[in-house]
């Protein structure tokens, strides 16, 4: 049997600032409480497909121009990014985005805006350092005086925060050692695994993704050019070739 698709991306175009065409009919689908990746190179077009989805092109004079976006069935591209965090949809931005004059702990909570009940916003940052004890070592820490790998942490906790049943994670590797990419992957499938949490994750470190990813879909100049289980992914010559090595 085909297992639940959450999200169903469609041949979408997106077009920056009127003329900039970027995607170029993107289709994809992530299944339920799997983790997919977006995979390839510097400007392939992964960030504007996680953008898509999350509705924050606005902000870059970015829209699509084709195609639809649905989850679970139902479709959302005139959804606000906070009807999405709302419908347990969040993302989480490349480059990390804390806020740097706050604590550790002050920016996992602006991540419960969107609820009152004291008590389930304790029980939601528990669970968070309960993922993440190095957030809990460092909660009174201001965000710009931790580490990199910490600040992420702190930028996917923050998200977690929201209850999120579907997570769009933008380059979490980024500018992190390999043993902290390592352990920032190892929270991510104890997330999937134990939290049920969905992920999408877009990511140049290839071999890093596959390892940790379901399914994988490989980009060039706005298009998906490859897709396939990870395992097979892994074993394919021209991925090995091309790809595995980056990152
Ligand atoms: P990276 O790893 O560098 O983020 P990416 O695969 O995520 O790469 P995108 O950031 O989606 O790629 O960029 C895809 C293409 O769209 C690039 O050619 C980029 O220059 C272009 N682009 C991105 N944002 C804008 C923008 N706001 N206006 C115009 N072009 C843009």
């Amino acid at each position: 049997s085909t297992p639940n698709i959450v999200l169903n991306v469609n041949g979408i175009e997106v077009i920056y600032n009127h003329v900039i065409l970027v995607l170029k009919g993107v289709s994809l689908n992530v299944p339920q409480g799997k983790i997919a990746a977006v995979l390839g190179g510097n400007g392939a077009g992964k960030t504007t497909t996680l953008r898509a989805i999350s509705n924050l092109l606005k902000a870059e004079r970015g829209e699509v121009t084709k195609g639809s976006i649905e989850l679970r069935g139902e479709r959302i591209e005139n959804l606000t990014p906070a009807d999405l965090v709302n419908r347990g949809v969040v993302q989480v931005m490349e480059g990390r985005h804390c806020f740097a004059h706050l604590t550790i702990e002050e920016n996992l909570l602006t991540g419960s805006y969107t609820r009152k009940d004291k008590g389930e916003i304790a029980a939601n940052l528990e669970k968070v350092y309960n993922y993440f004890p190095r957030l809990k070592t460092r909660r009174t820490s201001q965000a710009a005086y931790t580490s990199g790998g910490e600040q992420q942490m702190c930028a996917i906790g923050r998200a977690l925060m929201t209850n999120p049943s579907v997570m769009l994670l933008d380059e979490p590797s980024m500018g992190l050692a390999p043993q902290i990419v390592e352990e920032v992957f190892e929270i991510v499938k104890d997330l999937n695994t134990k939290e049920k949490v969905t992920f999408l994750l877009a990511e140049q470190n290839t071999n890093m993704a596959l390892r940790y990813a379901d399914y994988g879909y490989i980009m060039e100049s706005g298009r998906i050019v490859m897709d396939g289980a990870a395992e097979d992914l892994r074993n394919n010559e021209d991925v090995k070739e091309f790809y595995l090595g980056m990152g």
